[in-house]
């Protein structure tokens, strides 16, 4: 099945919704980055999470990341997205596991920071931080929201695994109230949120990500989705894209590179191609530079 990703809204128009499938995806980043089993949770509930919030960006050019830092193994962990749905991800250090002795997500990434990063074209891209609090990446983002958007939200992300180790679901959804929310809209939607079971339980149970809202978190509230999209694992380097990168190094930089008059490899740290470049390509554009 396809990954989704949907977007909606209640009839009284108080209550917006994002929710999303994405095995594949989830499933596709941990297999790019060899990740560990505590990496594979943290991102992927990031990605989760950075694909709903895409819906936040309204250009094609706009990018989203959402950016942990923190001073357990993991070191760091971004993820960047576009409007379309495509996200990749960088981990600092994928193997990071945790010990015998880890007792909670807080302790195995330590002290931190998320970061999100709206990057709209502006001058400046938007920049909110939070400090970490529980470690738990829903949790995290749901103060993300309170402190740094002052909109009520709650985040859900979810991964469950397979006995064998492989992603058996991936799933999540974010709502949030509106200002001026009846009384009686905020009640209903908090009582569905206290009763509500792991969002992963019920993918697993066999509810579409449209049924886990309709008949769970916004249970006896009208809705409607009007927005779907296919999310994937998708990295948009190029042979160009680094070859222009390698232009910006300096005269001494380029010298230092062809010394060996080997080729030279570069590995992009988002889907890890390779691409091999000439010394005669350097070459040229070391002479290109001088003109
Ligand atoms: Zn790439």
């Amino acid at each position: 099945m396809a990954d989704k990703l949907i977007k909606g809204i209640s009839e009284d128009k108080y209550i917006r919704f994002y929710a999303v499938d994405a095995i594949k995806t989830v499933k596709e980043a941990i297999k790019i980055h060899k990740l560990s089993v505590a990496n594979s949770i943290l991102t992927g509930k990031l990605l989760l999470a950075g694909l709903m919030m895409s819906f936040d960006l309204k250009n094609k050019q706009d990018l989203l990341s959402i950016k942990l830092d923190c001073s357990g193994p993991t070191k760091g962990i971004i993820t960047t997205v576009k409007n379309n749905g495509e996200i990749k991800c960088y981990i600092n250090n994928p193997a990071a596991e945790f010990s015998k002795e880890t007792k909670s997500f807080k302790e195995f990434l330590q002290d931190g920071t998320i970061s999100v990063i709206k990057d709209l074209g502006l001058k400046e891209p938007y920049i909110g931080t939070i400090e970490l609090i529980s470690g738990g990446i829903g949790d995290e983002m749901t103060h993300y929201y309170l402190k740094s958007e002052q909109i009520h939200t709650a985040v859900s992300v979810g991964i469950m695994f397979n006995k064998d180790g492989s992603v058996k679901q991936a799933g999540g959804f974010v709502v949030q109230l509106l200002p001026f929310a009846p009384e009686e809209s905020i009640s209903k939607l908090e009582e569905n949120l206290n009763f509500l079971p792991n969002i992963t339980d019920l993918l697993d149970m066999g509810h579409s990500i449209e049924e886990v809202i309709e008949k769970f978190v916004l249970k006896d509230i009208p809705s409607k989705i009007y927005e779907t999209i296919e999310p994937k694992y998708f990295c948009d380097c190029s042979y160009e894209r680094f070859l222009k990168g390698i232009s910006l190094l300096s005269e001494s930089e380029l010298n230092e590179i062809i010394k060996d008059n080997e080729d030279i490899e570069v590995v992009c740290r988002f889907c890890n191609k390779k691409y091999t470049y000439s010394p005669e390509t350097i070459l040229k554009i070391k002479q290109s530079k001088k003109h």
